[in-house]
């Protein structure tokens, strides 16, 4: 039989090396895991099968099992899904570096606990079966083929792939325990683990082979289950599972649709930014199911791409099973059950905006998210409203964050514009001298950071009739508002006009093709010169940004 040695792609070795070595604590996650690989193979095996029924036909009921060994100190996880080939194998568990590898490295603190819950939260959760194995032997059969392959490794650098005559359809990962992890061997320990992380997984997940197999889980799409039936902490393990992530959830929407179209909807808010939140390609990750089969994950037109920070499953009563992806793009239901996602999460974020108690919290929302919804106001015409109504600034009057409604409330007299400045970072953006003119009148000003600030302004034009103005474009009209504690009076210490137009046109001879105009300003209190855009022009900011994309 020939059996190929290959190496793992260097970051998996040093990924596998942490795993191995620095990650004491909290082993157990590992079959957290390995169960819910097991459950993703048997989804997508049963989505296949629906197009193609004779792939599941001859072992039709899909579910997981654990197996031990105790002569031979092995347990294993086995589960009759998809399976893979040589290929997936060598993609799948070697060879290809998952994009979250790097960024788990990246993000290592050293801290065991903390870095345990960063292996699913990257998508390498399978490696993290060399937490309490000295070796890992995968036998799998992909469905509708018929070789098939072994896979084994210690971990250590290499992996061997090979054929396996009589492998069953779907995946066997068999771990060969460390010394000293026997516990994962007794069953009453793998059945309060599978308990308390794996409860939730709507397949049965059973202890042992044939007859005697024990069912470990409830079996049921918690999804399904009425509110007062979950727990707090089963809410937790579910988004955990289903978001790959592994804080808190900041907000747990859990409702059902019921009417013309009918769909329930677990939806959750992670209380921190994932990292792969601004990826081009603005998808999210919500899973679709149709009466509790798994479709797919990140369906275009499920979700407006603004929404793609929420994590969770929609589950549709009405939507055809064997619905195509492609199908899916255009289909009037999904557009219905989009747009009720979108009014029940929005008007649920303006509840925790206004609330008293939740308040504080929602600005922590914001930090992480605002960045996204501010997307929203730009592409989402019908519920840009709600979404302006959402939107929270740091601005010139101090740290807090402050709503475009409060802004406009304490406007100075006279002044008609919301003024913004741009820029990379709140504090070279407080020290632009282009403020100086606002700070001398009292006048506060949006400090803007965000890139898509650039594209929503100008969408917007103006809040309640006041137009968003930038403090560096030319005709900033300081003049007409009143000082804030400066006396009326008080004559303005500027040169002689005659010496002023000189000095103007001076400068313009000197900087020539350079500048566009040189005008006398109204901005300035301390500095003497400063650059602005002409109002038709493009913000400066703006076109730093672009000639940074080389645009
Ligand atoms: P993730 O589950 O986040 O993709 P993992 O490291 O847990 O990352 O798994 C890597 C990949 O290996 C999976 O995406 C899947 O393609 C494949 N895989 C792992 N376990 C199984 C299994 N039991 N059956 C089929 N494929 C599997
Ligand atoms: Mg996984």
């Amino acid at each position: 039989m020939t059996e190929e040695r290959l190496s793992f792609q260097a970051e998996v070795s040093r990924l596998l090396d942490i795993v191995a070595h620095s990650l004491y604590s909290e082993k157990e996650v590992f079959l957290r895991e390995l169960v819910s690989n097991a459950s993703d193979a048997c989804d997508r095996l049963r989505y296949a099968a629906l197009t193609q029924p004779e792939l599941s036909a001859d072992d039709p009921a899909l579910k997981v099992r654990l197996i031990v060994d105790k002569d031979a100190r092995t347990l294993t996880v086995a589960d009759n899904g998809i399976g893979m080939n040589r290929e997936d194998l060598v993609e799948n568990l070697g060879t290809i570096a998952r994009s979250g590898t790097g960024a788990f490295l990246r993000q290592l603190s050293g801290d065991a606990k903390k870095d345990v819950s960063l292996i699913g939260q990257f998508g390498v959760g399978f490696y993290s079966a060399f937490m309490v194995a000295d070796r890992v032997t995968v036998t799998t059969r992909k469905a509708g083929e018929s070789q098939g392959w072994r896979w084994e490794s210690d971990g250590k650098g290499e992996f061997t792939v090979g054929e396996a005559a009589d492998a069953a359809r779907g995946t066997r990962v068999t771990l060969h325990l460390r010394d000293g992890d026997d516990e994962y061997l007794e069953e009453h320990r793998l059945s309060a683990i599978v308990r308390k992380y794996s409860d939730h997984i709507a397949l049965p997940i059973l202890f042992g082979e044939g007859d005697e197999a024990k069912t470990l889980n409830s079996a049921s799409a918690l999804w399904m289950r009425s509110k007062s039936e979950v727990t707090a902490e089963q809410y937790k393990e579910f988004y955990h599972h289903v978001g790959h992530a592994f804080d808190d959830p900041w907000l747990t929407l859990h409702w059902r649709a019921e009417g013309a179209i009918e769909y329930t909807n677990l939806l959750f808010v992670p209380t921190s930014k994932p990292f792969d939140l601004f990826d081009p390609k603005r998808a999210h990750r919500v899973k679709l199911y149709v009466r509790r089969v798994f479709i797919t994950e990140g369906a275009e037109g499920l979700l407006p791409p603004y929404l793609r920070f929420l994590k969770g499953v929609v589950d549709s009563e009405d939507l055809p099973l064997n619905i195509s992806r492609e199908m899916l793009q255009h289909n009037p239901m999904l557009a219905k059950i989009r747009s009720g996602i979108v009014r029940r999460v929005l008007s649920e974020l303006n509840r925790k905006a206004n609330d008293a108690e939740s308040k504080e919290a929602y600005e922590g929302f914001w930090e992480n998210f605002g960045a996204v919804l501010k997307e929203g106001v730009y592409d989402d015409y019908e519920h840009r409203d709600d979404l302006l109504k959402l939107m929270r600034f740091r601005t010139t009057a101090g740290d807090g964050l402050v709503s475009l409604e409060e802004y406009v409330g304490r406007m100075k007299e006279g002044q008609e514009a919301i003024f913004t400045i741009s820029g990379d970072d709140i504090d070279s953006l407080l020290k632009s001298p282009q403020l100086e003119g606002f700070r001398a009148k009292g006048v506060e000003v949006l400090l803007l950071t965000d890139a898509v600030d650039e594209f929503w302004v100008p969408a917007v034009g103006a809040y309640k009739e006041k137009p968003f103005k930038s403090v560096t474009r030319g005709g900033a009209e300081l003049g007409k508002i009143k000082a804030a504690d400066k006396p009326e009076d008080k004559p303005e210490e500027t040169p002689a006009e005659g010496g002023l137009t000189d000095l103007l046109a001076l400068l313009k001879l000197a900087l020539g093709e350079e500048v566009k105009d040189v005008r006398k300003s109204e901005r300035l209190t301390d500095s003497a010169v400063c650059l602005v855009a002409d109002d038709n022009d493009m913000d400066m900011h703006l076109e730093r940004l672009l000639k940074q994309h080389k645009q």
